[in-house]
């Protein structure tokens, strides 16, 4: 099982798609979270991502294409995976439907987690990281057991460079630009399905399920 899932910056793509990986025993493959890896590791191209990153840009899909096709060439993705912002554009989204055939397979679901831009500044704004492990939580709607310790691996929280609000103002205006078109791009291909991303973690995930199957 191939899944995508679309939404704006903050819409809970990450949250929903670890529940995923988890339930189905498929790989969670975030371009974010590689992105974050290179930078953490000094990568060169780690140095290229962040540049743009920090400008709330996307990074150029020639830096993303073949990063995700390698991955999805790996052993672990034969039964499926779920890619977590990636496509964010049209070429990468053609960019992958070419991948995937060459190896005999297609997307199945593409998941919009629907989200109005009113919530996703409260969103991220309480959007905390890890930095040692990169998981994810928030003050309010998935607090750590232990304030600004991480559940997993006891590492420091942080508030990511790039949920700063004047970041997420622009990322906003990147997603409704470049990537909000994919919606019509799945919508097309007869695989789009709609989940209500304003629930809380549970139900969406239940929606999703239902969606998905058991
Ligand atoms: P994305 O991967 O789409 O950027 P995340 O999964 O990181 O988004 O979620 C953004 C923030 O919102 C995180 O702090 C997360 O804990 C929180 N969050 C995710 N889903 C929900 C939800 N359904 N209700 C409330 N907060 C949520
Ligand atoms: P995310 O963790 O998915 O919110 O991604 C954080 C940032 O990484 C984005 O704002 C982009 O700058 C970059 N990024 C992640 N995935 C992609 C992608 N598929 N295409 C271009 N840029 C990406």
């Amino acid at each position: 099982m191939k899944v995508i899932m679309l939404g704006a910056p903050g819409a809970g793509k990450g949250t929903q798609a670890k529940k995923i990986a988890a339930k189905y025993q498929i790989p969670h493959i975030s371009t974010g979270d590689i992105f974050r890896a290179n930078i953490k590791n000094g990568t060169e191209l780690g140095k290229k991502a962040k540049t743009y990153m920090d400008q709330g840009l996307l990074v150029p899909d020639e830096l993303v294409v073949d990063l995700v096709v390698d991955r999805l060439n790996q052993e672990d993705c034969k039964n499926g995976c779920v890619l977590d912002g990636f496509p964010r554009t049209i070429p990468q989204a053609e960019a992958l439907d070419k991948a995937l055939k060459s190896l005999g397979q297609k997307v199945d679901y593409a998941v919009n987690v629907e989200v109005p831009d009113e919530n996703i500044v409260t969103r991220m704004g309480g959007r905390r990281a890890c930095v040692g492990c990169g998981a994810t939580y928030h003050l309010v709607y998935a607090p750590t057991k232990e304030e600004g310790i991480c559940d997993t691996c006891g590492g420091g929280l942080i508030l990511r460079d790039d949920d700063k609000p004047e970041t997420v103002t622009k990322r906003l205006n990147v997603y409704h630009e470049q990537t909000q078109p994919l919606i019509d791009y799945y919508a097309q291909a007869g695989i789009l399905k709609e989940v209500d991303g304003t629930k809380d973690i549970e139900d969406v995930f239940r929606e999703i399920t239902g969606i998905l199957g058991e």
